[in-house]
């Protein structure tokens, strides 16, 4: 039986009246799995701002503690500070702090250029206030050159007051042992939680993938591919391919899971429970 470990769900703010009705009983229904916190993701530069903080209201102080994910680039810190008291004011404590990535266009990286520069800004402004998160790579951050140049920036983010990390998703269970290795080495022994992708849809996870840099491994792509438009093959396919990856995850001393939910009940209450972490 696998090691109980805690879990948590990410969830992006819907964009209409009848989205964040779906994302209510999404909530209620992923609640009962008693998650540790649901995050609630940031637009860049601020562009999803006003939907970020209607989810936050709508889902805290409901049971489980809610984390909003606060980005830096292209925002000032006039604007980030004002978040940081409302979010403390609400009885918040727990962020996750990213650079983000500006929308093609928009220019000016803004007061506090990197995720680094936002942990320094939080804790300067709310001391020992929030649990900061911060985001890891195991595959490398597809803009670094190198993997110990990412290394050496994300050492940077937890010495600038970070007290843990949510990883990318990934596929390859030695990407993450290897990055926590190199990080434990190196002195750093933060928790690093992997970020969990659950596989549903082939087209939809190779353009998360290209986007994030992140890596589906040939037999995965392979396999995918030739189930075709063959959804529930691809949706069992993907469930045992997940569930073994977590699996390994927590063998290998993963401290928890944080489930890239996708505002969708399954399939996440199913990996959940059969990996009996409910
Ligand atoms: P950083 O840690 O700042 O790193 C970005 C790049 O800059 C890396 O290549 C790093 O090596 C390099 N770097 C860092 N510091 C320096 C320095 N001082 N000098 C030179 N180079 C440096 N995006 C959103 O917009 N909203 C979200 O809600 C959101 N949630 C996310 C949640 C998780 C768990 C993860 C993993 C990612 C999330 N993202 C989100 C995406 C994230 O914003 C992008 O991956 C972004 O490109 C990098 O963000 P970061 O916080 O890792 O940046």
């Amino acid at each position: 039986m696998t090691k109980r470990v805690p879990i948590s769900f990410e969830f992006f703010p819907p964009k209409t009246d009848v989205g964040a009705e779906k994302l209510r009983i999404v909530h209620a229904e992923l609640q009962k799995l008693n998650p540790e916190f649901f995050s609630i993701t940031y637009g860049a530069g601020g562009s999803t701002r006003e939907r970020t903080l209607a989810a936050i209201s709508d889902f805290n102080g409901k049971g489980t503690p809610v984390a909003p994910h606060l980005s830096c680039i292209g925002d000032d810190k006039a604007r980030i500070a004002e978040l940081l008291d409302l979010y403390k004011a609400q009885g918040i404590d727990r962020i996750v702090a990213l650079r983000g990535d500006l929308p093609s266009g928009q220019v000016g990286l803004g007061e506090l250029p990197y995720a680094q520069d936002l942990v320094r800004f939080i804790r300067e402004h709310s001391g020992e206030h929030f649990q900061i998160e911060v985001a890891a790579y195991p595959e490398m951050h597809p803009q670094s050159d190198t993997f110990d140049a990412d290394i050496k920036h994300f050492i940077e983010k937890v010495q600038a007051g970070a007290n843990a990390a949510i990883t990318q998703f990934f596929f390859n269970p030695d990407a993450y042992f290897y990055f926590v290795e190199r990080i434990q080495k190196a002195g750093i022994d933060i928790p690093v939680t992997p970020g969990i992708m659950p596989i549903t849809n082939a087209s939809n996870l190779i353009r998360f993938a290209d986007g994030t840099g992140a890596e589906i491994p040939r037999w995965i792509r392979k396999q995918l591919a030739a189930y075709g438009d063959d959804v529930e093959s691809i949706k069992a396919f993907g469930h045992e391919v997940v569930i073994n990856l977590c699996e390994r995850l927590i063998t290998g001393g993963a401290p928890s899971l944080h489930l890239y939910s996708m505002n969708q009940v399954e399939p996440n209450r199913q990996l959940v429970l059969d990996l009996g972490l409910a």
